[in-house]
């Protein structure tokens, strides 16, 4: 009873905010932090600004710099795996480059992220469930760059990059027709798929991590399931989305390309952003149209799908500015 309240009260939008910790470079030239977290609440967490103020933000959790990946996963299980049960799922990662998207969604091979465990975790589920229920998984990656598709399990980068575009399917799902979907019988077979994703994303980019924090790169989960007996059929999806950096970029600073990109990315993630608060309040009007993101996701935002956000920030009192507008972006979709 208690826990559908809870269900009903939060809806199917959850915004986890993560906190990372200073680093060793950070520390060494005396950089502070300016989040504090309440010892006994572990959904809030307080800001002090410049003119020595305080502002208090409140999530569905707040996970601190000793928060590891386990911690993070334990929270996010039970969302990811209701995608076998048949629901459509959208997992993002918002902030600032350099605040642990990549490192939240991906992960390092000592410390694998989302992705890796949320496989591991679907083909755990699928062996338990398989005198019942018989999975078939694939997998698909693509990036959003200036508002263009791009297959990133395309592996022959001398080939022209085929351009994607999203069409709508007879039963009124976004599909992208050419998208490769690949089969996937077990989780080291999709690290090594992921592994040629990110090497196909950073072809032709002088610099790889650069190039990431203007691109968003989606991983999408295609599952097929059949009930044994009923021989009821689902089909469903799950994405795991690094979204690109949030931050503003000065208007001095940049000009041409740079100038362009950093435009599409405001376009696309305030669009985002119009649509999961169009979908917390209810309103009968979701603007998915307005960018590539959000129409794509269109069959994956709404209705009874689920949606997590992950707010990543920076400690550091030199990103107060970038972490106060995550903040306040986070608090408008919740
Ligand atoms: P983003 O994708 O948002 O640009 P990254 O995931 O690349 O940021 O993180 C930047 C750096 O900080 C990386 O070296 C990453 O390993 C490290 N990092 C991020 N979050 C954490 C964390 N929670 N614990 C330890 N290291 C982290
Ligand atoms: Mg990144």
């Amino acid at each position: 009873k208690l826990y559908n309240e809870v269900i009903e009260l939060k809806g199917n939008i959850r915004v986890f905010c993560r906190c990372r910790p200073l680093k060793q470079d950070e520390i060494a030239n005396g950089s502070t932090s300016v989040v504090e977290f309440d010892s006994s609440q572990e959904n809030e967490l307080q800001i002090t600004c410049s003119d020595s103020s305080r502002k208090q933000f409140k999530f569905d959790h707040v996970f601190r710099p000793e928060d590891n990946q386990e911690a993070i996963f334990a929270q996010t299980l039970p969302i990811v795996t209701s995608v076998l049960d048949g629901y459509n799922v959208c997992i993002f990662a918002y902030g600032q480059t350099g605040t642990g998207k990549t490192y939240t969604m991906e992960g390092t091979p000592e410390n694998r992220g989302v992705n890796y465990r949320t496989l591991d975790e679907l083909f755990r589920i699928s062996n338990e469930r398989s005198s019942i229920m018989r999975y078939e998984l694939s997998v698909s990656m693509l990036e959003v760059y200036n508002e263009k598709i791009r297959d990133l399990l395309v592996e022959n980068s001398n080939q022209p990059v085929k351009k994607l575009e999203i069409k709508q399917s007879a039963e009124g799902t976004q599909e992208v027709p050419g998208l490769v979907e690949a089969r996937v019988y077990g989780t080291e077979e999709v690290w090594s798929l992921l592994a040629l994703g990110s090497r196909v994303r950073s072809v032709g980019s002088t610099n790889a991590n650069e190039l990431s924090s203007r691109s968003h790169c989606l991983l999408r989960v295609t599952v097929m399931g059949e009930n044994l007996v009923s021989e009821q059929r689902t089909r469903s999806q799950l994405w795991l989305v690094d979204l690109a950096g949030s931050e503003r970029v000065g208007r001095i600073e940049v000009e041409g390309d740079r100038l362009k990109e950093s435009q599409f990315i405001n376009k696309s993630l305030s669009a985002l952003g119009d649509v999961i608060s169009a979908l917390a309040s209810k309103t009968s009007h979701v603007p998915y149209r307005n960018s590539k993101l959000t129409h794509m996701l269109q069959s994956s935002l709404g209705g009874d799908c689920k949606t997590l956000m992950f707010v990543q920030i920076s400690p550091n009192a030199a990103d107060l500015g970038e972490t106060l507008c995550s903040l306040n972006f986070a608090s408008r979709v919740r």
